[in-house]
């Protein structure tokens, strides 16, 4: 059965429980995983059993005009009890204090769905309050951006500070390619970035797993591992917006949030390349500065932490593959995103700080740690500052 699992398709890892070799049971608490091309057509019977009930739909400008309106029409039509929100932000919806408290003030209070329209923000904003008012909610996804769909935890920005909050999985997730594929270049990419963190995030907890004798779950590992895989062969049709790397891409991202669910936090999905990508962006909020996608931010960050493993590799235990620079970046050229941290408006000096401080983020073990033990930061800061800008 365990061996199985990696054979299993995206829409048959809904609902699943097993006992792993790792020791622990995995748990995947969504009823319905949906990615293809007319993955929209199957909404109404997702939504059997909410007919006579209230429905909250949750959109932003761009999302409802994408797909929000359409549905919305036709859940009416059909008579289904809905209520919309539609977030008209000038600037880009954040998921703040104040979009937690806007939407708290719109949803009826007998709802019993939320029916979230998005990707990153709406989705992290309406789980959130999925969570704390106990009303389940369906993704209906507008980008392949990030690998937040199947994920239990909401990042926040809270008083200016990013945090990662509990919150639960969705009753449903509904990925259309159709939708997907006509997303915004950039959040393609940031999608692909975000799989291409799993190169180092991995291998970062194999490090710990060897250093310090984590728990380590190796058929997470190869669970992501598959995925990401597939990705990376057909990394050069992502130009094209070819609906089966689109699908490969997706399909990835719910698994690298399903193997967080398995493991209870996100070890498998996020080591030093996300601790670097997070410090950039706090930087950014701290100075009232745009900043780029987390995923296209990760993505760059990747390359750097496959550097940091090269410049250490004397101290690297053999059982581990190090990450390949090169090789990184063969596939960001492929793909056509930017791996040049300064290509990506991150400034000198933020950089230079990230590096030296960045493992500070989390208290999690990886090659930046390893780097601190040593006290080889402020030497890498250097030679890697000098390499990008
Ligand atoms: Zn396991
Ligand atoms: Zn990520």
């Amino acid at each position: 059965m365990i061996d199985d699992i990696l054979k299993l398709g995206i829409n048959e890892m809904a609902n699943l429980n097993f006992d792993c070799y790792c020791g622990k049971t995995h748990k995947v608490h969504i009823e319905n995983i949906i990615v293809n091309e007319s993955a929209l057509k199957d909404l109404e019977r997702v939504l059997a059993g909410f007919k006579d009930k209230s429905i909250f739909l949750v959109a932003d400008k761009n999302t409802y005009k994408v797909c929000g309106e359409k549905i919305e029409k036709e859940l009416k039509k059909k008579r289904y009890n809905l209520k919309s929100y539609v977030f008209y932000t000038n600037s880009d919806l954040v998921p703040d204090e104040k979009s937690i408290g806007r939407l708290i003030i719109e949803v009826p209070k007998n709802t019993s769905l939320i029916l979230a329209i998005g990707s990153g923000t709406i989705n992290d904003i309406c789980r959130f309050i999925s969570y704390k008012l106990d009303i389940p909610y369906i993704i209906v996804a507008t980008a392949p951006s990030m690998d937040g769909y199947a994920s239990t935890v909401s990042p926040l920005i809270v008083e200016g500070f990013k945090m990662t909050y509990e919150a639960v999985y969705p009753k449903a997730i509904i990925a259309d390619t159709n939708i997907l594929k006509e997303a915004p270049l950039e959040m393609i990419h940031a999608g692909f970035g975000d799989i291409l963190g799993k190169y180092t995030s991995l291998t970062d907890w194999k490090l710990s797993k060897i250093i310090n004798n984590e728990y380590y779950c190796q058929t997470t590992v190869n669970l992501v591992e598959k995925a990401r895989e597939k990705c990376v062969e057909n990394a050069e049709r992502i130009k094209n917006r070819d609906e089966k790397i689109i699908r490969q891409l997706t399909e990835a991202l719910i698994v690298s949030g399903i193997a967080i669910g398995f493991i209870g936090y996100s070890r498998p999905a996020s080591g030093a390349e996300h601790h670097l990508a997070h410090y950039w962006e706090i930087a950014a909020l701290r100075n009232n500065q745009s900043h780029p996608l987390h995923g296209n931010s990760v993505g760059a960050a990747t390359l750097v932490v496959s550097m940091i493993y090269q410049l250490m590799k004397d101290k690297i235990p053999n059982e581990i593959d190090l990450p390949d620079p090169e090789y990184i970046i063969s596939i960001h050229e492929k793909v056509g995103s930017i791996y040049n941290p300064r290509d990506l408006g991150i400034p000198e000096e933020v950089f230079a700080d990230s590096i030296i401080h960045a493992r500070e983020i989390r208290n999690r073990y990886t090659i930046l740690q390893l780097a601190y033990e040593n006290n080889l930061l402020e030497k890498f800061s250097k030679i890697l500052t000098e390499e990008f800008y």
